[in-house]
C-alpha cells in the first residue's frame, strides 16, 4: 500500500457534508451552489449525447472548447493563448491539478504553497516526490508576508503555487503581491501554478488580475479554470488550463494516462457558456455579495469574528467566543452540526505548517437567502 495515501484521512468536505446529511443540518460546509448554471447548457450537453457525441474525444479536450477557452483567457485577463498548443480541457481542476503535479515536478523539487490551502494539492504534489514550503499568510486579511515568500525560495524551488481568490479565505490577491512573486519567479527561474478558479467570483470593488498576465508571466505560468466554479455545475468536472506548451507538454502526458479525456457533451456545453454566458458568470459576483453582507452581519450580530474578503464564496469566522474548554475548530463544527443543525468547516486542515490557528471555520454561502436565514435562526436559537 502506498504510504502517504493509506494514512490519509476522508477530506473533511465529505466528512461535514455526510454529519451534515445525518442529522439534517443546514449545510454551509462544502463549496457548491444551490442556484446551477445556464439552462441552455444543459440542453446543449443532452443533445450533444443525443447527437452522438459519446465517444473518446481527443485528450486535449474538443476544439469548440479549447477555442473558447483561449477567447476566454485573451478576453477577460487580456492574455493571449494559441489554442492547439496552450489549451488542455481537464476533468475538473482537481485533476488538472493533479496532473500539473504529476508532470512538472521530480522528487527533491521544492513547491512553496501559500498556508492555508485547498486540500487537494497537498497529497498529490507530495505524491510526486515534492516537499512543500509552507508561506502561512497573515491574519485577518491573508496578506502575502512579502520578506518571509522571498526567504523561501531556495535552490531547490522548482514552482510557486497561488490561488487566486483563494480557497477557504475569499482573499484576492493584491496587484503588490501578485507583483513580489512574480519578480521571485522570473528572478529565481522558477514555474508559477495558478488555481484560479473562482476567478470570476469577486465583488466589492476588488478585481481578479491572473498572475499569467503579468510582464514576463505568459511563459512561465500554468493558470486552472473550471466550470464547476464558473457556470455552477460542479457535479460536471469540467475544467481547462492555459501555459506555454514548454510547461503543458508533460502535464498532458500526466493527463493521458490520468484519465485520458473528457466527456465531449459536457465539453460542447461549456465550449457554448464561455463563449454565449459570460452574462451568467458576470452576474455571480454581485450575487455573492448581497449573500455575502447578510451573513457578515448576522455573524457578527451573534459575536462571530468575521474576516475581511473580495471573492470565492467562502466567509471566514472566528468563533473563539464560542469555544468550550480544550475545544478547536474540528470540534466546535462538529457540534454545531449536530447540536446546532448547521454545518461549517473547519480550516484548521486547510494548513500544512505546525500550529495551524483552531479558532477559525468556513461559511460558504452560496445558498438560496431561505437556506442562509434558516441558519441564522439556528445559530440565534443555539449559540
Ligand atoms: N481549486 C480550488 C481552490 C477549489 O476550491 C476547487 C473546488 N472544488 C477546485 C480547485 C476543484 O475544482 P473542480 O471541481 O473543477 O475539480
Ligand atoms: N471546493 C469545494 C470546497 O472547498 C469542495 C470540493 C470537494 O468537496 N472536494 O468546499
Amino acid at each position: 500500500l502506498n504510504e502517504l495515501f493509506s494514512s490519509l484521512p476522508t477530506t473533511i468536505f465529505e466528512v461535514m457534508s455526510k454529519l451534515a446529511m445525518e442529522h439534517s443540518s443546514v449545510n454551509l460546509g462544502q463549496g457548491f451552489p444551490d442556484a446551477e448554471g445556464p439552462e441552455t447548457m444543459k440542453q446543449i450537453a443532452s443533445k450533444a449525447m443525443y447527437d452522438f457525441h459519446n465517444q473518446y474525444p481527443s485528450l486535449l479536450g474538443v476544439p469548440e472548447l479549447r477555442q473558447a477557452v483561449a477567447r476566454h483567457s485573451l478576453a477577460n485577463q487580456g492574455i493571449p493563448v494559441d489554442w492547439a498548443t496552450e489549451t488542455l480541457v481537464t476533468v475538473g481542476a482537481t485533476e488538472g491539478l493533479a496532473a500539473c503535479f504529476l508532470g512538472l515536478l521530480n522528487p527533491g523539487d521544492e513547491v512553496i504553497m501559500f498556508d492555508p490551502m485547498y486540500d487537494s494539492y497537498v497529497s498529490m504534489a507530495r505524491r510526486s516526490g515534492a516537499a512543500i514550503v509552507p508561506v502561512r499568510l497573515r491574519l485577518p486579511d491573508f496578506s502575502v508576508p512579502l520578506e518571509e515568500l522571498a526567504a523561501a525560495v531556495g535552490p531547490q524551488t522548482k514552482m510557486i503555487m497561488l490561488n487566486s481568490p483563494h480557497n477557504p479565505s475569499g482573499k484576492i490577491f493584491t496587484r503588490t503581491e501578485l507583483e513580489a512573486i512574480a519578480d521571485l519567479c522570473i528572478r529565481h527561474d522558477v514555474i508559477a501554478l495558478c488555481d484560479e478558479v473562482y476567478e470570476h467570483l469577486v465583488f466589492g470593488g476588488a478585481k481578479h488580475i491572473s498572475l499569467r498576465s503579468l510582464p514576463g508571466m505568459a511563459e512561465r505560468c500554468v493558470r486552472l479554470g473550471s466550470a464547476g466554479k464558473t457556470f455552477s455545475f460542479t457535479a460536471w468536472k469540467v475544467g481547462w488550463m492555459t501555459g506555454p506548451s514548454r510547461l503543458l507538454n508533460p502535464i498532458i502526458k500526466a493527463h493521458q494516462f490520468l484519465v485520458f479525456t473528457v466527456p465531449s457533451s459536457l465539453q460542447r456545453a461549456v465550449a457554448h457558456g464561455l463563449d454565449r454566458e459570460s452574462e451568467f458568470y458576470l452576474s455571480l459576483g454581485p450575487t455573492l455579495e448581497v449573500k455575502r453582507r447578510y451573513l457578515e452581519r448576522e455573524l457578527a450580530a451573534l459575536g462571530f469574528g468575521v474576516l475581511p474578503a473580495h471573492g470565492a464564496y467562502f466567509l471566514v469566522a472566528d468563533v473563539s467566543k464560542f469555544l468550550r474548554s480544550g475545544e478547536d475548530d474540528v470540534a466546535f463544527a462538529k457540534r454545531l452540526t449536530v447540536e446546532g443543525g448547521v454545518t461549517t468547516i473547519p480550516i484548521s486542515g486547510f494548513y500544512v505548517g505546525a500550529n495551524p490557528p483552531t479558532h477559525l471555520v468556513r461559511f460558504c454561502y452560496c445558498k438560496e437567502d431561505s437556506k442562509l436565514e434558516a441558519a441564522v435562526e439556528r445559530l440565534k436559537a443555539y449559540l
